[in-house]
């Protein structure tokens, strides 16, 4: 595939997946004037609300592929556990970005792993095992989280062994299909996240590092920027930014990292698309992660974006949903002047899923971080 290819407004985009991510990649599509396809097996997926061609076939669907590579001029992901097989049968039609090379590494998390310790990134010990049984020859100090490779997300297929007591019953407790990893836990200071967008020449933009922080695995503040001193923050970029030259894939990626003390970055993981933790560039920067995406799959100018103002971005996870749907509600939060509410739209609540954000925008971090301490406590019910 000519990766100079360009295509042009009024093109038809194609996205694997359609969740919230694929949604935004719409929405700012759409208002660069492109027309969106979206394939994913859920009818009411988010995304489907702005898409000019739907299709809800299985992944697996080889009509539905024929037509889908027909409809579209270009193709993105917004889900890391779309298969490569099907990656691979697209990128051989359309311009695909990102393409099977990272969408592979970041599926499966022994080669995700593989790689960052193959080109000398640094990250949490580590080992790899094939069956339950295997875990206690494990031999590294405890405590550990163990992972399955594939198909985790918001810390689901994640079990934490703090003992060998818990090595033992966890062997036996352990369900599903191998491989995982059991990973030792790291004792953070704080958990950090860049986006990283990789133009098709190479040329690397990112944006000022993200503060997360998660609540039983998922995420639920994000702050931006981290409240980090400024030789930290560029040590941040500058390490996602050689993660991801080192994949050399274009389009936007997320590195997540985890910041030790007293000056350690650790790799966690890698989103070949963009991240929770980057919703706050539709509202702080000049140029979304949304956009780049588009930018980046088309060929379009990949250029710094000008910051606006800080953000705290809040999760809308589960019932906290339904809470914010009562006028009452949406009304005290909204009062403040300085909340943007984002739902997604999804149709069945499921204890902590992520149902819709809310972004703190206008003030100084402090301030911001306490009228969203507050919306929670007004959503969540406390
Ligand atoms: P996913 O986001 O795919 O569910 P992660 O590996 O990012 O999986 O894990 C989710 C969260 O669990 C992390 O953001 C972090 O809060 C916590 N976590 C994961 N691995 C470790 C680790 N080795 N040490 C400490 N905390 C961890
Ligand atoms: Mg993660």
């Amino acid at each position: 595939m000519n990766k100079d290819i360009i295509t042009p407004p009024s093109s038809t985009l194609g996205m694997l997946g359609g969740g919230q991510l694929g949604g935004f990649f719409a929405e700012a599509a759409l208002r660069m004037g492109y027309k969106v396809a979206v394939w994913d097996p859920s009818e009411s997926a988010p995304a489907k609300r702005f898409a000019t061609h739907k299709f809800n076939a299985p992944f697996n669907d080889k009509n539905t592929l024929n037509e889908f590579v027909s409809t579209v001029d270009a193709v993105s992901l917004e889900w890391e556990n779309i298969p490569v097989e099907l990656v691979e049968a697209i990128q051989s039609k359309k311009p695909t970005r990102p393409s099977s090379r990272s969408l592979g590494l970041a599926q499966d998390r022994t080669k995700e792993k593989r790689f960052l310790r193959d080109n000398g990134f640094p990250l949490s010990e580590y080992q790899v095992i094939k069956c339950a049984s295997e875990l206690v020859e494990v031999d590294q100090e405890l405590p550990w989280i163990v992972k399955t490779a594939t198909m985790g997300y918001d810390g689901h297929g994640q079990w934490r062994i703090n003992s060998d007591h818990e090595k033992d019953q966890m062997s036996s407790q352990i369900k599903g299909e191998g491989p995982w990893v059991a990973e030792k836990v790291v004792p953070f200071d704080m958990e950090l996240s860049v986006v990283v967008i990789q133009g098709t020449d190479g040329t690397c933009v990112t944006y000022p590092a993200t503060e997360n922080i998660h609540e039983n695995g998922i995420l639920r503040m994000s702050i931006c920027p981290a409240r980090i001193d400024p030789s930290t923050e560029l040590s941040a970029r500058n390490l996602a930014t050689e993660v991801i030259k080192a994949i050399g894939d274009p389009g936007v990626f997320c590195v997540e990292l985890f910041l030790v003390h007293p000056n350690q970055i650790l790799v966690n993981e890698i989103a070949p698309r963009p991240h929770n933790s980057g919703h706050h560039t539709i509202d702080s920067f000049s140029i979304s992660q949304y956009e780049y995406q588009v930018r980046a799959l088309c060929g379009l100018s990949i250029t710094q974006p000008f910051h606006i103002g800080n953000t705290v971005l809040l999760n809308v996870l589960g019932k906290e949903a339904t809470e914010l749907s009562q006028v009452g509600i949406t009304n005290l939060i909204l009062k403040t002047g300085r909340a943007r509410i984002y739902m997604y739209g999804k149709e069945s609540v499921r204890p902590g899923r992520k149902m819709g954000h809310i972004i703190f925008s206008g003030g100084n971090i402090d301030v911001l971080e306490k009228e969203a301490s507050e919306a929670l406590a007004i959503i969540s019910d406390q």
